[in-house]
């Protein structure tokens, strides 16, 4: 079995390689370890062998590992559905969150994010393959709705989030990744200044690099398959 480190370092080595071709620098793709379902063991070995943000999809669990790892340097970044009733604790307690993908809930982090802390890092969920009962914005929808999140005080807008369906092939999930790629530059062609692109996962981060993803969220890769849950 290897170990977190190990896997850490194979993932790194996956997204220096997926850069070359793709003649992209390796320092302008941020690895986001996703460490749902993890144990806060497993998180501090991660922050051992050097990483540093950390994306979690469940608002409790999450609570519960910052209270045990609040010794060491991590940036939280949640990536799962907020409901309502969560945003204050999202606000509160995340320096980011990927998966806004309305403007009340929006509007809701707005006026929680405590004035003492830097703004809350927004990236706005879209649901780029059309999946009906899909979170996430639909793309006809996203400048609207980046437009009026930019508005908002207390909370920086960076980019767009995507969760595609597993795509059977490169190829395939390049084209999906290219279309929010697309519809990003579609958005910073508007005015919005933005830099990231979450996209990404164990299974295509180097199709989701290809496509030009400035975040990859990485799970399994690093952590070994999740016991119990399997999103
Ligand atoms: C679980 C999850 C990931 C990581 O998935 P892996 O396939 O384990 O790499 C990334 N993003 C989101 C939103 C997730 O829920």
């Amino acid at each position: 079995m290897t170990t977190i480190g190990e896997n850490l370092e194979s993932v790194r080595k996956r997204i220096h390689a997926a850069c070359l071709p793709a003649g992209r620098e390796p320092t302008a793709v941020r690895l986001l370890a996703v460490s749902k379902a993890q144990g806060a063991d497993a998180l501090a070995q991660a922050v051992g062998a050097g990483q540093t943000a950390f994306g979690e999809n469940y608002i409790q669990e999450a609570l519960s590992k910052m209270a045990l790892l609040q010794h060491l340097p991590i940036e939280w970044h949640c990536i799962g559905p907020i409901q309502s009733n969560k945003t204050r604790l999202v606000a509160e307690n995340f320096a980011w969150v990927h998966s806004v993908d309305r403007l009340k809930t929006a509007q809701r982090l707005s006026e929680q994010r405590p004035a003492h802390l830097p703004d809350l890092q927004v990236c706005l969920q879209v649901n780029i393959d059309g999946g009906t009962s899909k979170a996430g914005v639909a793309p006809q929808d996203a400048l609207m709705l980046a437009q009026q999140v930019a508005a908002l005080p207390r909370l920086a807008l960076r980019g767009l989030m995507t969760i595609p369906e597993p795509a059977e092939d490169f190829a395939q999930a390049c084209a999906v990744h290219e279309r929010t790629r697309v519809l990003f530059d579609v958005l910073c062609a508007s005015g919005l200044r933005l830099d990231t692109l979450s996209m990404g996962m164990s299974e295509d981060l180097e199709a989701a690099v290809q496509s030009g993803s400035t975040l990859v969220r990485v799970g399994s890769a690093i952590f070994g398959a999740r016991p119990g849950r399997s999103q």
